[in-house]
């Protein structure tokens, strides 16, 4: 589940480490010397690499003058997305665990549910098409781990509940990982991190340069609390509307990707400690979650 068909990306990414190999010191669990060895006591979220802002003045909004973010569209349905995979995830393992062993009675049980209304309803978003958008999206989910099931059991006949939910979803969603160490916030949530060293992120917006810095964050963090190492990460993003799509793009947790997110790090950290206004842009974008502060407030 989530990872059908990107063996053969983590195979080539396996050469490009045998090629290029991951510098030590860049590694989290190298946390107590430069270049990884935070700046200052600043800690930040690993939200703040993914600002829109091209001056950063958001960071000063929220870190120095302690303003409220307002959520955008975008962010709200992002974080639907997410909340939908997890809750129906955790649904679907109860239902195996309990007893349901075959796709037609994973479809018959659970194809209709209220789990997309009711994020919908705790989130505020009020519309039916997002909504109806939502369901397919669970839907997707749902058949997949049905037709999943069946695969499994019919490969391997005298498995039990333990090992189909073992085989066919991921251990852990939404693994909890303290960044502190490393300058990021101390309760940081990563989507999932699988037994292959390979850690995943779901997006729902276009694809970002950004997101694969704030991956890299995520690896660092990890390494640096469990000293472990973390090669590989996948971004998947999910498109939905008449149809569901998961795009992925799978990459090496390079020396250049872990060199460019502690740059970053470091100069949101300087930043905040600075305390200064690095002032706005010569255009806001509209949807950027401080536009009403910046060009309808007093800031
Ligand atoms: S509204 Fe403009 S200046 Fe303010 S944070 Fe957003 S992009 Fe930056």
């Amino acid at each position: 589940m989530f990872l059908t068909s990107v063996e053969k990306t983590i195979r080539a990414l396996r050469r490009q480490i045998e090629s290029f190999g991951i510098s030590e010191e860049l590694r989290g669990y190298n946390w107590d010397k430069p270049p990884v060895e935070p700046v200052n006591d600043v800690k930040i979220a690993i939200s703040d690499l993914n600002g829109f802002c091209p001056t950063k003045r958001d960071i000063f909004l929220k870190y120095v003058l302690k303003e409220k973010a307002e959520p955008n569209q975008y962010m709200l349905k992002g974080l639907a997305v997410h909340r939908i995979i997890r809750e129906t995830i955790i649904t679907l393992k109860k239902a195996i665990y309990s007893g349901c062993d075959s796709g037609e009675q994973i479809i018959n049980e659970y194809f209709n549910n209220s789990i997309p209304y009711r994020v919908c309803e705790s989130l505020d978003i009020d519309c039916r098409n997002i909504c109806k958008e939502f369901s397919k999206l669970y839907r997707y989910i749902v058949l997949q781990v049905a037709a999943k099931v069946d695969e499994v059991r019919s490969k391997y006949p005298d498995v039990d509940a333990e090992n189909v939910v073992g085989l066919i979803l991921p251990p852990v969603v939404e693994r909890k990982i303290d960044g502190s160490l490393i300058g990021l916030s101390k309760s940081l949530s990563l989507d999932i991190f699988t037994p292959y060293n390979i850690i995943i992120d779901f997006k729902s917006g276009y694809e970002r340069f950004e997101h694969m810095l704030s991956l890299s964050g995520y690896a660092l963090a990890l390494e640096a609390d469990d000293e472990v190492d973390v090669n590989f990460g996948l971004l998947i993003y999910i498109k939905t509307g008449e149809r569901v799509q998961f795009n992925q793009k799978a990459f090496l947790i390079g020396d250049e990707l872990r060199r460019e997110f502690l740059e970053v790090r470091d100069e949101i950290a300087e930043l905040i400690e600075s305390g200064s206004d690095p002032g706005k842009p010569p255009e806001c974008p509209r949807y950027c979650c401080y536009y009403g502060v910046c060009n309808e407030g007093s800031c």
